[in-house]
This record gives structure tokens, C-alpha cells and sequence, in this order.
């Protein structure tokens, strides 16, 4: 679909904060186009069952960000299936090219693009990504029936995949490279209690290894932390579980970030250094990184474009990059 789209606000991505902003702005009267990006819903879509969801004791994840995303339909949104690749920011309105061709043309940005699986940078890991190598248990568990598998870190993602994979596997060991974990203790409880799980302390993943004809993993080394001992773990299937990284790659030369990416905004705020770009959800939140705080955020940033293009109007070619304060971004 080319050609161009203008609305009065854009909201980049369809997770919790985007389908939430979408709701708000779309009962604020701002007919607002949500651009759904790769992952139409987000993150939660690559889980199971969702326990801290407030009003559902226990839901699916999909199943979540579908009704989501008939929330936002039903109270006016569009919802498109593209994916922004640029936004020019040096004048407003804001112009947005995407893979499918459309130019995008707002007046005022939601930016909740949120945040992606973080690798660890082996060359072992890249050459087996997609054969054996995958930080997706809900996507890929399903491959590894009666098999033994690796997973990587020790916060809740990679609890919630160990247990998870226990539904597939003969047996999971979990590789965390200190000797506690960051996961919440319900989590913690289940995976003492699951008599498939063994964990392995004090060690990090040193390579993966397997066949090349057909490509596939047959195990790995891990290295441990202290002592430099190296172990072998037979294994079919390697997840690796270590966090999340913001998805900033449309704004990280323009806004400021910090912590290792995230969008800065003004405090107790979703706005942005540029007029008329509020940012929202895992892309802003270094802390606190849940689906109903992200909810939150795109809320709050529904309520603040309103009141600002309430304030400012409808922008005709205005300045805006020169306007704005200089970005920084800091290191970790
Ligand atoms: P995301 O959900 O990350 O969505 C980002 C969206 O941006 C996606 O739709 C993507 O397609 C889109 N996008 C990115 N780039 C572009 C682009 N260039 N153009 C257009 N669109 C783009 N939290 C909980 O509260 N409870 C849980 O039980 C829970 N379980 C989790 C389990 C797993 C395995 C993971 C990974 C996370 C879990 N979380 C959970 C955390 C929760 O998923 C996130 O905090 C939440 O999804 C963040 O929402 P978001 O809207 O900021 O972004
Ligand atoms: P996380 O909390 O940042 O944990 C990442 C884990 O990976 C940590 O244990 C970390 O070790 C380890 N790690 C990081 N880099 C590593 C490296 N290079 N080598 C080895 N290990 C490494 O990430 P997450 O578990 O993906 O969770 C992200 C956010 O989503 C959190 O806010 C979490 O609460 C939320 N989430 C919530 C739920 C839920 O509510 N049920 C489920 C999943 C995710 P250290 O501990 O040593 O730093």
C-alpha cells in the first residue's frame, strides 16, 4: 500500500502501551493509525499464560493482545500491518517511511516500539540461530519433544521458559552466571519444585556446538565463572533468556537515551525533547518493564498528545529538530 496516510497522531507499535495509547486517543476524537510493526502485540505474544494482568487471574498472552487489539479497533483506531524504517524529524508535521511504501504524516508521534530478546554476541550462537538457537520458548519449544535443553539467564523470562519447556523436554538445565536469581519467588518456587529443572550456578554459555550438514546443535560448553572450569551440557535445543534491549533504532541519533538505550522523557511524563513525540512503555522503562505498566504509559501519552495538539495545533512545516534541546546519550 503506497502513498500517504496523514493523521493527527502515529502511534509506532502494538504492545500494551501502543493498543492502550490507541484507546485513549481514539476517545479523545484524534482518529489516530497505529502502525503494528513486526510482532503485531508485542511481547506478550511470544509467552503463555499472563498472572499480573489486573481483572484476569490467569490469560493467555496472545489472547490478551488480541482483545487488545479489538479494544482499539472497536473504539475507532486503524490499525495497520507495516513497519515505520525512518522518521524525519527536522520539521513538523513528522514524515514516516515504511516497508510497505506509505508515508506516514503526523502531527504529533507516540513512539511505543518497545523492547527486544537480547543476544549474547557468541558467533557459536549466530551460526545456530534458527537451528537449535532460539530466544523464543512459546515460538520453538514445540521442536525439542523429549529432548534436553539449555537455557541462559536468571530473571523471570528465563524461569518462565525453563518451566515452560518442562511441558516438551526430558530435561532442562538452566545456565545462570551468578548463584541467585533476579526472577520474582512464585517463579522461583515453581521451578525448586519442577523435578525436570536442574540449575546450574556460577556459569556462563562459551560456545555451542553441533552439526553442519544438516546445521543443528548437539550441546554446549559453559564456562564457570570462578574457577574457569569448563563443563559440557548435551542438548538439542538452546534458549537464550538474558533480558531485553529498547527497540530505539528510529530515534536513537534524535532523543536523548540512557541506561543502555531507553528513551528519556520528562519526569512524570511521556514527553519527549522534540514537540509533539512522547514515547511510551519497555522502550522508555528500564525499571520496571511490565505489560500494565506499559499499559499505563500509553495512556499517559494518549492524554498528553491531546493536550498538546490541543495546545499547539496542527503543525505546517514548522521546525521543530532546531527547536528542541540538544540530545545526549548516555552510557550505562
Ligand atoms: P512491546 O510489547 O515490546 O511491543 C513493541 C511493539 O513495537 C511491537 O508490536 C513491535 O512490532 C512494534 N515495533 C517495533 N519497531 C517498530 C517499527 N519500526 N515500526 C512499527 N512498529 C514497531 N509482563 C507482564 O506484565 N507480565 C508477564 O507475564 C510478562 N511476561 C513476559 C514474558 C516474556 C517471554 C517476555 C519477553 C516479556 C514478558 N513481560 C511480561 C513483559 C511485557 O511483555 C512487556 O513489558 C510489554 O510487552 C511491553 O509493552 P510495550 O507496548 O512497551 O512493547
Ligand atoms: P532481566 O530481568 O533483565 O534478566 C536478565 C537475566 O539474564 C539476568 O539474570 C542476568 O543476569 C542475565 N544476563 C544478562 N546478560 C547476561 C550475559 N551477557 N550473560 C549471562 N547472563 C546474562 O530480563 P528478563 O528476564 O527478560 O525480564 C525483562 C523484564 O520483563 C523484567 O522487568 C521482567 O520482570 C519482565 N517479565 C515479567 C514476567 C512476569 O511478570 N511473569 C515474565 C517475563 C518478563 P544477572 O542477574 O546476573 O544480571
Amino acid at each position: 500500500m503506497a502513498g500517504t496516510k496523514k493523521t493527527k497522531v502515529l502511534i509506532i507499535g502494538s504492545g500494551p502501551a501502543g493498543y492502550t495509547a490507541a484507546v485513549y486517543a481514539s476517545r479523545a476524537m484524534l482518529e489516530p493509525v497505529l502502525v503494528q510493526g513486526i510482532e503485531p502485540g508485542g511481547q506478550l505474544t511470544t509467552t503463555t499464560e499472563v498472572e499480573n494482568w489486573p481483572g484476569d487471574t490467569e490469560v493467555q498472552g496472545p489472547d490478551l493482545m488480541l482483545r487488545m487489539e479489538a479494544h482499539a479497533k472497536a473504539m475507532g483506531a486503524e490499525i495497520i500491518s507495516d513497519i515505520i524504517s525512518t522518521i524525519d524529524f527536522s520539521k513538523r508535521p513528522y514524515v514516516c517511511q515504511s516497508d510497505s511504501g506509505t508515508e506516514y504524516v503526523a502531527d504529533a508521534i507516540i513512539l511505543c516500539t518497545g523492547a527486544r530478546a537480547k543476544w549474547l554476541g557468541l558467533p557459536s550462537e549466530e551460526k545456530f540461530k534458527g537451528f537449535g538457537v532460539s530466544a523464543c520458548a512459546t515460538c520453538d519449544g514445540f521442536f525439542y519433544r523429549g529432548q534436553e535443553i539449555v537455557v541462559i539467564g536468571g530473571g523471570n523470562t528465563a524461569v518462565e521458559e525453563a518451566l515452560f519447556l518442562t511441558n516438551f523436554a526430558s530435561k532442562v538445565t538452566l545456565v545462570h552466571r551468578r548463584d541467585e536469581l533476579r526472577a520474582e519467588r512464585i517463579l522461583i518456587d515453581r521451578l525448586e519444585k519442577n523435578p525436570k529443572i536442574h540449575t546450574l550456578w556460577f556459569n556462563e554459555l562459551e560456545e555451542v556446538y553441533g552439526t553442519d550438514a544438516p546445521l543443528g546443535v548437539e550441546g554446549v560448553k559453559v564456562k564457570h565463572t570462578k574457577t574457569g572450569e569448563i563443563t559440557d551440557i548435551p542438548a538439542k535445543g538452546v534458549f537464550i533468556a538474558i533480558g531485553h534491549a529498547p527497540a530505539n533504532e528510529l530515534v536513537k541519533d534524535v532523543l536523548e537515551t540512557h541506561m543502555g538505550g531507553y528513551v528519556v522523557t520528562k519526569p512524570d511524563s511521556t514527553e519527549t525533547s522534540l514537540p509533539g513525540v512522547f514515547a511510551a512503555g519497555d522502550l522508555t522503562d528500564h525499571k520496571y518493564r511490565q505489560a500494565v505498566t506499559s499499559a499505563g504509559m500509553g495512556c499517559m501519552a494518549a492524554l498528553e498528545a491531546e493536550r498538546w495538539l490541543a495546545e499547539h495545533g496542527m503543525a505546517e512545516n514548522e521546525d521543530a529538530v532546531s527547536a528542541a534541546p540538544a540530545t545526549k546519550n548516555a552510557a550505562e
